[in-house]
């Protein structure tokens, strides 16, 4: 009905205005034509799931005053615009709002839409809930937000994302390559953000589509197509067809000739033109447009109506052949080409878009955003093995809502840092909003467990456990209470790894007369620590900005004590009072503090020594008394002054890391030392607004230090970034290694890039790198690894030396788009002070060689933290009513030291998702970089395994139909290639997977009969 009363309007149009004019038909149908330059439009819009305004804002097109964005508008306007014409073609990236807008679309729509996808004209593509970061995000964190998005693409449509569309992060990691990339099943990747200068280079050797081999581990197994645009992810210039956006004034195609202006000929003359210069710099004669931008496509006919016409008028003229692509199109016909490609290795780090402009500050930008992204990324790994132990509820309180979160912020202008600051609220507030509820599963799981003792059962758990998210500022409500009148603490402490683990766990009280005892009653070393008034103060401030009331109690100590729980499961200890005050301070309190007056301060209880001057409070030595290291080391802070832009435009900003003048801070010199059994704490104020704590352990060989930075002031006018160095005699020779997103460790080498003769104009800003595990220096004899708790930037600025960005706080933009300074605030009642943050970095020295084992497992600790969860004690006896110690695993298994579950998660179908990494590259470890196994059978004890089905990275489909569809590339120069080592098929019966250097498997497990709640 519709179309025909259109033909019968533009008929009657036609008669009445002009008898010449008649209705032209725009023919689209062409494909590929060989021997031709195929000229691939690809329709997209590039939607960011949040930046100048929230993803809701985005969505419903609110908040206008900043940006017009309306993402609604892009979805509703496709549908009819594809349906227009089945030749048009659009991919759709972000799955956070495609879902949004999905909820809200009928039946009838969701029916037409799934038509358009399974017809191939709407192709869903990356598939992730965001297009997440490569430099700050984690690759555990990577991986749970394109799972997310993926199985929602699965479920709904029965397809499978063929393609990797990275446009706009700013770089590109090692990980993204092969294990987003090539282990998700993607047959290629795309990006824009390369540096200018490798740019230049690749564009003269035709070299911007390379196979990109990213492990040195999986090398060719998991090798992937990668292309990097020729300048941007937006059309080229005068192609670019927005409706009502002036700021771009492309000529519509005018090919009536009987209104003014008529300017076909010109106008595919431009075409051929634009496509033959990108055709120069491109291997085999297919070149891809990327037609759209930044929230593009509010009203997509606009767009549509002229690459009709272009696609007519040019294949009427015949020089090119002008399509409606896709990027999976393109890469198909890149593949049919048979044509060889050079091998990229590595990373795309760092990123500079011109001279003087190093995307290096975003590495570090909103430290606390970051610190928090990576204590939640942690929370979520334990909240979903505990939501696994006591039943998925659909209803809730379940982990969907902290695992929405923790997607969204993965986004590439959210974990950045670079977003508006209201936007980075927002990220904050969904991340607390998701952690409520995870925290009532984690509650309901452990209590469930441990009173399946009693009749009750876990239907119905007695026990209330509360957590302490603010034990960072030594805030725990439950740790603070008076136990003189004979309350008892009950601590259950959760270890989502799977090894037997000892850490000490450290918890502000108020008594001095406090015991630690285990599950079985046996008291065990503790050591009291005074809180100190700088602690203090930043508790009392915090609390009442976070939580809107003063904290209550004064706790006057941190109750130190070592915890030793078993794999997947949990210990309990139990704190009381105890009247013995003489012998339990003797043993408990044994901290003094020690003026200035000595030779030299030797520090640490155990194999590890530090030494300090007396003087100054110096650290100058790291013994092992072990391992036998013996080395000089200091460590120092310093800022740099940020470039404000007055001299050529380019200011340091929220992305861009521009320093102008380095400025060592002195430490004011006072020391207080605090000594006892389980740990000797170093507490130095460095000035007035850092503060640090040493601490070294006992039973550790590694040196933690804790820093507070901030406010970090700015009444001088001048932005500020804060970096501390730890330096040493290691003969380094310019190189140094930082991790890729988290995973593969990459040399680095200071002033030099492997793939360019780098024009050095930044010496300190273009040798910054993304670092998420840690990063390590090393020459024949020793190496220094330095691991830390989120994503910071990090540098060897000189030989022998290791530096950290740890906070900035900016005066200017940097002229990317966010239009506002890093000026990070907190705030009570409307007074705001500049943000102060608390993080933790970890550092050792070892024999040359014998470093990874510390980085790899103690990192692995780093990520994944003991969960602590308190009650008070019921009755007599907690441990007679109560299961006090838990494994989810078999009591006598245990994972091998080189492998790590990163992920148990109960789907919504019953089954389980299992995720195995080995932990070690092939070569880092002499006893650890070896295939290694894990028996199911013991993971999962008291469970009948049914089946076992290996999938994709992503859990999107079965890995054996994945291979199967792989595209075997060839590879420009020598085809001698290694063979790559990886885990065999496993076996049904026997239920063992194998894991090589670097592999992570992921599975689905089915179990036989009903589910039961797993009992202690
Ligand atoms: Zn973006």
């Amino acid at each position: 009905m519709a179309v025909q009363r259109l033909c019968l309007l533009v008929f009657l149009a036609s008669v009445f205005l002009c008898a010449e004019s008649k209705y032209r038909v725009y023919n689209t149908t062409s494909g590929i034509v060989p021997g031709k330059l195929n000229v691939h439009l690809v329709p997209h819009s590039h939607d960011d799931v949040g930046w100048l305004k929230t993803i809701d804002q985005y969505y419903v097109g609110s908040n206008t005053s900043i940006q017009g964005a309306c993402v609604q508008n892009v979805l509703d306007s496709l549908v009819p615009a594809l349906l227009a014409d089945k030749n048009r073609k659009f991919i759709y990236v972000e799955q956070a709002f495609f879902q949004r807008w999905w909820r809200d679309q009928s039946e009838e729509v969701q029916n037409i839409v799934k038509k358009l996808v399974s017809s191939g004209q709407l192709e869903l593509i990356n598939g992730g809930m965001c297009m997440h970061d490569e430099a700050t995000a984690h690759y555990i964190d990577m991986i749970d937000q394109t799972t997310l998005g993926h199985r929602f693409i699965k479920e709904e449509f029965n397809v499978t994302p063929r393609i990797g569309w990275q446009i706009d992060p700013f770089g590109h990691s090692a990980v993204q390559a092969y294990l987003l990339g090539a282990e998700v099943g993607f047959d290629s990747l795309f990006f824009a953000r390369i540096d200018y200068q490798d740019r230049t280079k690749r564009k003269n050797e035709k070299s911007l589509e390379v196979i990109w081999r990213g492990s040195k581990s999986l090398a060719s197994s998991a090798q992937i197509f990668a292309g990097a645009f020729p300048e941007n992810y937006e059309p080229p210039s005068n192609f670019y067809y927005e409706v009502n956006d002036d700021s771009t004034d492309s000529p519509i195609v005018q090919d009536d000739i009987n209104l003014f202006d008529y300017n076909v000929p010109q106008r595919v003359n431009e075409f051929i033109a634009a496509a033959v210069s990108q055709a120069n710099i491109t291997r085999t004669n297919h070149i891809m447009w990327t037609m759209g931008t930044d929230f593009k496509y509010q009203y997509a006919h606009t767009w549509f109506r002229q690459m009709d016409k272009f696609i007519h008028y040019v294949n009427q003229d015949g020089r090119v052949n002008a399509l409606y692509s896709t990027p999976s199109i393109y890469t198909d016909a890149k593949y049919a080409s048979k044509e060889s490609w050079p091998i990229k290795t590595d990373d795309f780090f760092p990123y500079a878009d011109r001279v003087n402009a190093y995307w290096t500050g975003y590495f570090t930008s909103r430290p606390a955003l970051k610190g928090y992204v990576r204590a939640m990324s942690a929370y979520y790994l334990a909240a979903r093995q505990l939501e696994y132990f006591k039943g998925r509820s659909k209803l809730g309180p379940n982990t969907d809502s902290l695992a929405d979160a923790l997607a969204i912020v993965q986004h590439h202008d959210a974990v950045t840092g670079t977003e508006k600051q209201h936007v980075a609220n927002d990220y904050a507030k969904r991340l607390s909003i998701g952690y409520t509820e995870a925290e009532k599963v984690v509650a309901a799981s452990l209590a469930c467990i441990a009173d399946s003792t009693s009749k009750i059962g876990s239907s119905n758990p007695q026990t209330k456990f509360q957590q302490c998210p603010l034990l960072n500022i030594s805030y725990c409500p439950p740790s603070e209470v008076d136990f003189s009148n004979g309350k008892n603490l009950v601590i259950v402490v959760y270890n989502s790894l799977g090894w037997m683990r000892e850490d000490v766990i450290r918890i502000p009280v108020i008594n001095e007369n406090v015991v630690v005892r285990d599950s079985k009653g046996k008291e065990i070393e503790s050591q009291l620590l005074p809180l100190l008034n700088v602690s203090v103060a930043i508790r009392n401030y915090h609390v009442t900005a976070y939580l809107g009331k003063h904290p209550r109690a004064r706790p006057s100590y941190w109750l130190a004590f070592s915890a030793t729980v078993p794999p997947l499961g949990f210990s309990t200890y139990i704190v009381s009072y105890t009247k013995r005050a003489a012998a339990t301070s003797e043993r408990q309190t044994e901290y003094k503090s020690e003026s200035n007056q000595n030779d030299t301060i030797e520090v640490g209880p155990g194999n590890l020594k530090l030494i300090y001057t007396g003087k100054e409070g110096k650290l100058t030595q790291y013994i092992n008394s072990r391992s036998l290291v013996k080395e000089s080391v200091q460590q120092s802070y310093s800022f740099y002054s940020a470039d404000d832009g007055r001299v050529d435009l380019q200011a340091s900003g929220a992305y861009i890391f521009r320093p102008n003048g380095t400025h060592p801070i002195k430490s004011v010199g006072k020391v207080t030392v605090l000594r006892g059994p389980l740990l000797d704490e170093v507490h130095q104020r460095i000035n007035p607004w850092i503060y640090q704590v040493t601490r070294v352990y006992k039973v550790k060989e590694h040196a933690e230090v804790e820093f507070t930075i901030g406010p970090i002031p700015k009444d001088d006018g001048i932005g500020k970034e804060i970096v501390t160095q730890i330096t040493t005699d290691l003969k380094s020779n310019k190189k140094f290694y930082t991790d890729s997103s988290g995973r593969d460790f990459i040399e680095r080498v200071r002033d030099y890039r492997k793939d360019w003769n780098l024009e050095v104009n930044q010496p300190i800003a273009g040798n910054y790198y993304p670092i998420n595990l840690g990063t390590y220096i090393k020459d024949d004899s020793t190496e220094l690894s330095v691991l830390v708790d989120r994503s910071v930037g990090g540098a060897s600025i000189v030989d022998g030396q290791l530096e950290l960005m740890l906070h900035r706080r900016l005066v200017a933009d940097d002229s990317r788009g966010v239009g506002e300074a890093l000026n990070e605030t907190v705030c009570i009642h409307n007074e705001c002070t500049g943000l102060t943050i608390v993080g933790k970095y970890y550092l050792r020295i070892d024999p040359s060689g014998e470093g990874a084992k510390w980085r790899r497992s103690f990192g692995q600790e780093i990520y994944s933290p003991f969960l602590l969860a308190f009650t008070e004690q019921d009755g007599d006896d907690w441990t007679k009513s109560h299961i006090p110690t838990f494994s989810g695993m078999d009591p006598s298994y245990v994972l091998p030291d080189n492998v790590a579950i990163i992920t148990l998660q109960e789907l919504e179908n019953g089954k389980v998702l299992l995720r195995l990494a080995h932990l070690y590259e092939i070569g880092e470890d002499k006893d650890l970089s070896v295939m290694s196994s894990v028996e199911l059978k013991k993971v999962f004890p008291k469970k009948k395994i049914k089946k076992v089905t290996e999938m994709s990275l992503s859990a999107n489909q079965g890995r054996t139909e994945m291979e199967k569809k792989r595209l075997v590339w060839k590879v420009e120069g020598s085809s001698k290639e290694p063979k790559v080592l990886r885990g065999g098929p496993v076996d049904a019966v026997k239920l063992v997977v194998e894991l090589a250097p670097m592999e992570i498997r992921t599975f689905v497990v089915e179990f036989n009969g009903k589910r039961t709640t797993t009992k202690g």
